[in-house]
């Protein structure tokens, strides 16, 4: 067994491990161990059959600009775009503007007034701080159980009873009833993502662009983190031992309580989302980019094109279904073809190529008690020396800026 010192032992190459690393810059003492034979965590990119593919559509929404300039740099020869969004909701057989609670004049007349009753009349519970409450709260029975409710109970494959009313947080995209009534009039349906930027390689071009700053030997792929003596400062890993100052990890909260000899946590809970990509032979629909599936009888919560985004002429799809912890609601690539044939996004095209993955966790489930016990939690970490970061290491909602943003701001407070 291999015997490493560093200052800094980081545990994870996705886009938050790589960031740290970014940011301790390339003269660091430092190792990256990730489990994976390959970089990028869920920023991976599939090539296949001439598609261009990710885990799950990856749309880049910039809200710092330098962050996205920096990229950029790093991305010399890569062609990117930005996109006005266009994405809308699928219901009773016809396409409504997303976001839905701002779009309900486009329904037929009697679920219109329905919406909008219920809206009106809608009143907030100050004893009810699930998400569902503050759905019910904020937009009434009408939105919720015609969108709101069924949508996000496919994705998060429960009951939104047990999530912490914030359990989106930024991402929500809010309405009050003045909103409504003016979007009625003049159109504005601008959300947190209103525009998207994509490169033409795939979201693993970001994951490239971090790497231009890690000495490549840095990296340890193939080998995973299997046990961490906080006292010592060692961790253990598949392939050898690491002598640690400081550990970094971007692996999901309980797995690290876990690796730390904690035992294994309860009240953490999450879904996994089965991802499908498929390439047809022929173009599809045009001028859309993604649309969300509210009804039961449909698999799959949302599909995305990516043909959309660069005007290819053969339609490039990916399709989530949402799966509970257990893995519970799968579907198969037969049941998806068929839905994706009755609502007409398939016709007379072939599919002519297809691949799947699971991401396992996708979607973290924040209940007032699991951000209790995180932030207990690092902070008792950070006492040893251990930080936990990222999407699953913060068991938080976030996009991939969020995880950039994060760890400069760790790396910067770990510098002072
Ligand atoms: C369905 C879905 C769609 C999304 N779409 C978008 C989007 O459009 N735009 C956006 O900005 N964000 C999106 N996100 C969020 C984005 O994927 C994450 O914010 C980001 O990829 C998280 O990066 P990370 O490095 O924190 O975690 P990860 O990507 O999970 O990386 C963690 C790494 O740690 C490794 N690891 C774990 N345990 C160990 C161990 N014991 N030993 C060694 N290595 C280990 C893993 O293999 C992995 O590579 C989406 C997320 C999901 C689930």
């Amino acid at each position: 067994m291999n015997e490493t010192t560093v200052e800094t032992l980081i545990i994870g190459a996705g886009m938050s491990g790589l960031a740290t690393a970014a940011a301790l810059g390339r003269g660091a003492s430092l190792a990256i161990i990730e489990r994976d034979g390959e970089p990028g965590g869920y920023c991976k990119t599939v090539k296949q059959d001439g598609f261009v593919w990710d885990y799950s559509g990856h749309f880049f929404h910039f809200k710092h600009a330098e962050i996205e300039a920096w990229l950029r740099e790093r991305m010399v020869g890569q062609e990117i775009r930005t996109v006005a969004k266009k994405s809308f909701i699928r219901i009773g057989g016809k396409l409504v503007d997303f976001p839905f609670q701002k779009n309900i004049h486009q329904l037929p007349q009697a679920d219109f007034i329905d919406c909008l009753h219920d809206l009106y009349f809608a009143k907030p519970d100050p004893a009810d701080t699930s998400f569902k409450g503050m759905l019910y709260g904020r937009f009434g029975r009408g939105i919720c159980e015609r969108f709101l409710i069924p949508y996000n109970e496919k994705l998060y494959a429960t009951d939104l009873g047990k999530l912490d009313r914030d359990a989106m947080g930024r991402f929500f995209p809010h309405a009050d009833v003045a909103d409504i009534i003016r979007n009625m009039k003049q159109p504005d349906n601008a959300t947190y993502n209103a525009t998207f930027t994509y490169p033409r390689g795939g979201a693993i071009e970001y994951v490239k662009a971090l790497l231009t700053e890690v000495e490549p030997s840095a990296l340890k792929l193939s080998e995973a983190l299997v046990k961490i003596d906080l006292e010592k400062k060692v961790a253990t890993t598949t392939k050898g031992t690491y002598r640690y100052q400081r550990l970094v990890s971007s692996a999901p909260f309980p797995t690290l309580l876990e690796l730390c000899g904690r035992g294994t946590p309860d009240g953490y809970s999450w879904n996994q989302v089965q991802v499908f990509n498929l390439g047809f032979d022929a173009k599809g629909p045009r001028d859309v980019h993604w649309v969300y599936y509210p009804e039961r009888d449909v698999p799959f919560y949302r599909i995305g094109f990516y043909d959309n985004i660069f005007d290819g002429d053969r339609m490039s799809l990916y399709v989530e279904v949402g799966l509970t912890r257990e893995g519970k609601g799968a579907a198969t690539l037969e049941q998806v073809i068929e839905a994706l044939r009755r609502d007409g996004t398939v016709t007379t095209q072939k599919l002519v190529s297809h691949h799947s993955v699971i991401m396992n966790p996708a979607y973290v489930h924040i209940t007032s008690d699991s951000n209790a016990k995180v932030s207990a939690g690092r902070a008792e970490l950070a006492k040893h020396g251990v930080f936990s970061l990222g999407r699953y290491g913060g068991w938080t909602y976030c996009s991939i800026e969020d995880n950039i943003v994060e760890a400069r701001a760790l790396v910067a407070s770990l510098k002072q």
